[in-house]
């Protein structure tokens, strides 16, 4: 009875105590914008592949391996502890022995996990210790961070071994005494062996201190984990579950801006006000309380791994971003921030903010957009949203973009491009082949089947103007019934949009979107993986609903009908290497169209050591294209084309514009013209084909 009052007591203060600390994180969760979860079909199947068979943290397979055994262990071994909590609170031993066989197993796989776990946890920290592991440190890293590691992971250390004595010394009392064992413990059954000279007495009181040491230091673990990076215990499932179900590419359209924008464009346009958005006070987010409770409940469940940061190319080459800090800083902040909100309401101001105060308009302005933080997080945190919009901030409320982004912004709005170039000059990469206009054909009552989307780096980029010639030689030798929009085209607003201008995007998006209604559009192909994604994936949340392909899938369905055949010896012999464009790759997860088409191609074909989902950036994106890299060790773009060097290939073979300006250039920067050319993938079968 005694171990049952106390037993109650440790529980009652445990619970008491953990409530009062989640309390505290969750009741800023009110302060926070809303977004309703939708899909939850998909969130369910997330949930169970990210976090229930740990996908995402065999990325790297070996210490993958150790943490999903961890985690894995951790699911058995809640089973035993829950039989605890019942076992304290009735004064019974092993009350759920009458599960029979299940019971058994459970406690057997429990008895292996421990020891897993225990070894686990001895590899974890001389990886910390003693290997000083690169990932686990870094600007954002303080001391505090390392011992809040080391300490967890020794609670859990010693939480196996009393688990592993606890269920040894059962079996030596249960033999000494015998007693039916209940479970199985084929691991405990084998240290039975180290305690022979043990009494009956003594086997009791060590299964008891075990017993205690286990279940309270479970209790004190729970406190701790509230306020420590292990709070991901609690936090990581569930964060899957509201994580971003959408293709990495997508980014959710700013309501609130749609009705401006429609405004603009049409000022007598009418809206249904219950349906339309609530106003807001700001566009983007300056401070905390202007993110929406996804974007904080990420900050609560970043475990700190510093995964993100390891594969994010401007941390890689020097600069100052890194994603980790940017979910700690968000985590921080609030809770800086929150007690105020609490006391105050939204009105409280401490004078700081997260944009500035935390994060600095460099380390904002050096991302890529490329989204290689959210595929490496093992828990499927999204980086990049806090990063946009804190950027869309930046942009909209404060004019305070990059001065080139501020000319590219304007000559987007100018001449629908983000080049200095007349609209009117968008057909000259044209000039001597057959190119069908959308606008003649529907003159003649004609509907093409495809709209061939040239996007502004094809029309105006000279090294670009070439594949784009290239690829409609590709559609006229196919025999594609196709059209262009020619001078109706205009920019579709991508790097805009991940430039933080929204306002901008949107209005591109809308004309754009009119335009091509206009003409019953129903299939795109384009060469550029940007306007692929955004066409594809954005465009729809303005009424633009088109079936895109980019012109890789274009080709690789050529092939695979049989309407293509590449005969040629023209490359045979010669090394190629693929660099993988991130809004095609990471973004839409296309990696195998490109692949196939070179396989198609006789050649020989080396990969980089990063390459499909692992493939660095090439530097271009978010904006980086039209601007002065911030500063670093090196520019992406040189990193990249070293990695491509490597592989001793003679052809970087690319499929997006941005990419082919980086790699040209870092061919360049690198004094290899000579020895090596940069092709896109159009120009390779194009030349094959001999067109
Ligand atoms: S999107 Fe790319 S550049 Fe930006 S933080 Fe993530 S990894 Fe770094
Ligand atoms: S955001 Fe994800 S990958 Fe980055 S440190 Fe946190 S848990 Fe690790």
């Amino acid at each position: 009875m005694i171990k049952q009052i106390v037993f109650l007591v440790a529980l009652l203060i445990t619970l008491g105590v953990f409530t009062f600390s989640i309390q505290r994180y969750f009741k800023y969760f009110k302060f926070t914008k809303r977004k309703p979860l939708k899909n939850i079909g998909k969130r369910l199947w997330n949930t169970l592949d990210v976090a229930g068979f740990q996908v995402k943290i065999f990325r790297r397979p070996v210490i993958g391996l150790v943490h999903a055994l961890v985690f894995w262990g951790f699911m058995i071994i809640l089973f035993g502890s829950i039989e605890m909590v019942v076992d304290g609170l009735s004064g019974h031993e092993k009350v759920f022995s009458v599960l029979g066989v299940v019971y058994s197993s459970l406690m057997a796989f429990g008895d292996v996990f421990a020891l897993i776990i225990l070894v686990a946890m001895i590899i974890f920290l001389a990886r910390r210790l003693i290997l000083h592991v690169k990932r686990f440190s870094g600007v954002e890293m303080k001391p505090v961070s390392e011992y809040d590691a080391v300490l967890a992971l020794t609670i859990i250390f010693v939480l196996m071994v009393s688990l592993l004595g606890m269920n040894t010394f059962y079996l030596k009392w249960a033999a000494l005494t015998g007693t039916q064992v209940e479970g199985l413990y084929p691991i405990s059954h084998y240290l039975v062996g180290l305690f022979s000279s043990m009494t009956v007495e003594q086997a009791w009181m060590w299964y008891q201190i075990n017993w205690w040491t286990h279940i309270l230091l479970i209790f004190i673990f729970a406190n701790i984990l509230p306020y420590s990076k292990h709070f991901h215990v609690f936090m990581s499932v569930p964060n899957v579950f509201v994580s971003k179900v959408e293709p990495l590419g997508y980014i959710e359209n700013m309501d609130n801006i749609t009705k401006e924008v429609k405004v603009m464009l049409d000022p007598n346009a009418t809206f249904d006000e219950n349906t339309e958005e609530e106003t807001v006070e700001r566009f983007g987010a300056l401070d905390v309380d202007d993110l929406n409770w996804v974007n904080y409940f990420n900050s609560l469940a970043c475990t700190e791994c510093g995964r993100c940061t390891s594969v994010c190319p401007a941390n890689i080459t020097g600069k100052l971003l890194s994603p980790r800090k940017v979910m700690m800083n968000t985590r921080a902040r609030m809770k800086e921030k929150g007690p105020g909100l609490v006391k105050e309401g939204k009105e409280f101001d401490d004078g700081k903010h997260l944009v500035m105060d935390y994060l600095t308009e460099e380390e904002l302005w050096a991302c890529t957009m490329c989204n290689a933080c959210a595929q490496e997080c093992p828990i499927n945190i999204n980086q990049p949203s806090i990063i946009l919009e804190a950027r869309r901030y930046l942009v909209m409320e404060e004019s305070k973009a990059p001065a080139e982004l501020n000319t590219m912004f304007a000559n987007i709005e100018n001449n629908g491009a983000p080049w200095q170039f007349a609209q009117d000059d968008r057909m000259l990469w044209a000039e001597g082949l057959e190119v069908p206009l959308m606008a003649d054909k529907f003159a003649n009552n004609e509907k093409p089947e495809y709209l061939f989307w040239v996007g502004s780096a094809g029309a105006i980029d000279d090294r670009y103007k070439k594949v784009i010639r290239e690829f409609v030689k590709i559609l006229n030798y196919l025999k594609v019934d196709y059209a262009v929009l020619g001078t109706e085209e205009s920019d579709s607003g991508d790097v805009a949009r991940r430039a933080g201008n929204e306002m901008l995007y949107q209005m591109q998006a809308m004309t754009n979107i009119e335009v091509m209604n206009g003409y019953e559009v129903n299939k795109i192909v384009t060469c550029d993986p940007h306007d692929f994604n955004t066409m594809k994936n954005e465009y729809c949340d303005l009424g633009g609903n088109y079936e895109v392909q980019h012109h890789t899938q274009f080709l690789q369905k050529a092939i695979d009908e049989g309407k293509l055949t590449i005969n040629s010896d023209k490359f045979a012999g010669q090394k190629i290497t693929y660099h993988d464009p991130c809004y095609l790759g990471r973004g839409n997860g296309e990696y195998d169209a490109p692949r196939d088409i070179l396989k198609a191609i006789p050649s020989v074909k080396v990969e980089m050591e990063k390459n499909r989902s692992f493939a660095m950036c090439c530097g271009a994106g978010g904006g980086q294209m039209f601007k002065e890299a911030e500063k670093g060790d090196k520019e992406v773009f040189i990193e990249r084309t070293e990695q491509a060097l490597e592989t001793g290939a003679s052809i970087i073979c690319t499929s997006c514009p941005f990419c082919m300006t980086m790699m040209t250039d870092g061919i360049k920067y690198k004094n290899k013209e000579e020895e090596v050319k940069n092709y896109d993938i159009a120009e390779l079968v194009s030349i094959s084909l001999g067109l």
